[in-house]
């Protein structure tokens, strides 16, 4: 008997492990519970709800193929091992076939499994998948890790030139097994659903993933260069939530871009040259996490940024987490968070550099309430922007460069409309006063919204010098 072992690889199409297993006989699937670890990881409770929602279409494209999807206990990663082993003792499993995860506690994980499993004398076969190229792939000459994404995407460019990564048939259906797939919870102890509401937006499966694929490729990638940073229109093409469970592949995504395309990536159309570069900035930041594991386990990849001296302000990190600033974008920013999962990225620069910046907070309070919150978190993504817009990053935006928030939101949401859209309290503003409201005491306010809890000038004042009196060299 073969076993794949699910993890971010939620889908039946393109999934290399599968595959590979599938090939080799007869196959089972297994999925891990493990609230524990997850909890330890801040993993969103919509995220957890995605992934559910995800196992049970999952579980049906499985059954047409006569593969079933076991569901298994291990709280934390630390038992995986032993519960994977009982497992493969049940099936008398030959091969556990796994899509590599990549970060510190995974990578522990799997040694644990592999150890564990060979020591009995399973084999487990691990396979590049989540990414087009295996982190420790694009290095510099010197073979070190790239710090500058411009020169990572040239080498990812000379790669792709020689050899696209190839897309991976879906297996035939095999012979039916006497195993019934096990029930998918409707819910994780510790981790509440999300409201109806959030879900609509984000419905589970693969033939959603490949929906939103071909819509926007079909009808935003031309635009995306001109029309991605601007949150009221639909210019980019939420991917990322289906990406980052594994619903559709990075190579599902570069050929119905290519495809689009005439076959070039860094020439030819420039939404679509644009596009294939956020795809490549996903793969810099995986590099960078397997490459520096210290921003795994919270520091900063300038050390000598670790001496900021960050404010503890409980008051002000708590008006930023539940858009009550009283600066307009920055609060219809956070309340898409809260509401949705999910925020624009242009608006997730903009609200990390503020409470970096304006308020002077130590990034990782931001990065760990954006995992909390986000139905797309992953730590490498999330923890390079926030990296970068603190400028403790690698490639990071110079610490000199402060967004000022009011003149983003002029520039970005010009009209008011996404901010009308989130604050409804704003809504009857013009479209000047919709970026900066006059304070709600004064005498001409109509609404209910307070007045900004930072004065904007001096607080980039503060910021500067923080980081203007750092050493020059990590310490
Ligand atoms: P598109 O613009 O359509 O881009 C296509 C895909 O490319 C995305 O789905 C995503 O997988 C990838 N991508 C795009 N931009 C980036 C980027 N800057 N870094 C890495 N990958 C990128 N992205 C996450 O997937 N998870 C996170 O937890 C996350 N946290 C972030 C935190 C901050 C502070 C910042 C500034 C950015 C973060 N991003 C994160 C990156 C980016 O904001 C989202 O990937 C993007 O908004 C998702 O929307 P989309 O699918 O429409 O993207």
């Amino acid at each position: 008997m073969q076993l794949i072992w699910l993890r971010s690889d939620l889908r039946v199409s393109d999934n290399t492990a599968l595959a590979a297993a599938a090939k080799r006989g007869p196959t089972l699937a297994v999925w891990l519970i493990s609230p524990g670890q997850w909890l330890a990881h801040d993993d969103a409770p919509c995220k957890v709800d995605f992934w559910l929602r995800s196992l049970r279409t999952l579980s049906q494209s499985l059954a047409t193929l006569n593969i079933p999807l076991l569901v298994r206990q291990a709280e934390h990663w630390d038992d995986a091992p032993h519960v994977l082993l009982q497992l493969c003792r049940e099936h008398n499993v030959q091969t556990l076939h796994m899509n590599e995860e990549y970060g510190i506690h995974e990578q522990r994980r799997d040694d644990a499994v592999r150890d564990q499993l060979s020591a009995v004398g399973i084999e487990v076969a691990s396979y590049l998948d989540q990414l087009l190229f295996k982190p420790g792939s694009i290095l510099t000459k010197t073979g070190g890790y790239f710090q500058v994404f411009s020169q990572f995407r040239k080498t990812c460019y000379e790669r792709l030139h020689l050899a696209l990564p190839r897309l991976i048939e879906p297996p035939a259906p095999q012979q039916a097994l006497a195993i019934a797939s096990d029930p998918i919870p409707e819910s994780v102890a510790g981790f509440t659903p999300p409201p109806e509401s959030l879900r609509e937006l984000w419905p589970a499966g693969e033939q959603e993933a490949h929906r939103r694929l071909d819509d926007f490729v079909d009808e935003a990638i031309e635009d995306y260069q001109d029309q991605r940073d601007f949150p009221a229109l639909p210019g980019t093409s939420q991917l990322s939530t289906y990406l980052a469970a594994g619903v559709i592949s990075p190579r599902q995504c570069l050929h119905a871009a290519l495809s689009h395309n005439l076959g070039e990536f860094d020439s030819g159309n420039k939404g679509v040259v644009t596009w294939v570069n956020e795809l490549l900035w996903r793969e810099f930041y995986k590099h960078i996490l397997v490459g520096y594991p210290r921003v795994s386990r919270h520091r900063a990849f300038r050390l000598e940024t670790e001496a900021v001296p960050w404010r503890k302000a409980p008051g002000d990190l708590e008006a930023w987490q539940q858009g009550r600033t009283g600066i307009p974008i920055i609060d219809a920013a956070m309340r898409q968070l809260l509401a949705t999962g999910w925020m624009h990225n242009r608006l997730r620069m903009v609200v990390a550099m503020f409470l970096t910046k304006n308020l002077l907070i130590d990034w990782r309070e931001g990065e760990r309430f954006f995992m909390r919150h986000l139905i797309d978190g992953d730590l490498a993504a999330n923890n390079g922007g926030w990296q970068w817009s603190a400028s403790t990053g690698t490639d990071a935006v110079p610490y000199f460069r402060i967004f000022n928030p009011i003149s983003q939101s002029q520039r970005f949401d010009s009209e008011g409309r996404f901010i009308r859209h989130w604050l409804p309290e704003l809504a009857g503003l013009d479209n000047k006063a919709i970026h900066a409201p006059p304070s709600a005491g004064g005498l001409f306010a109509t609404h209910h919204y307070p007045g900004p809890i930072v004065d904007l000038s001096s607080s980039r004042q503060r910021a500067l010098s923080a980081f203007k009196d750092l050493p020059s060299k990590p310490q």
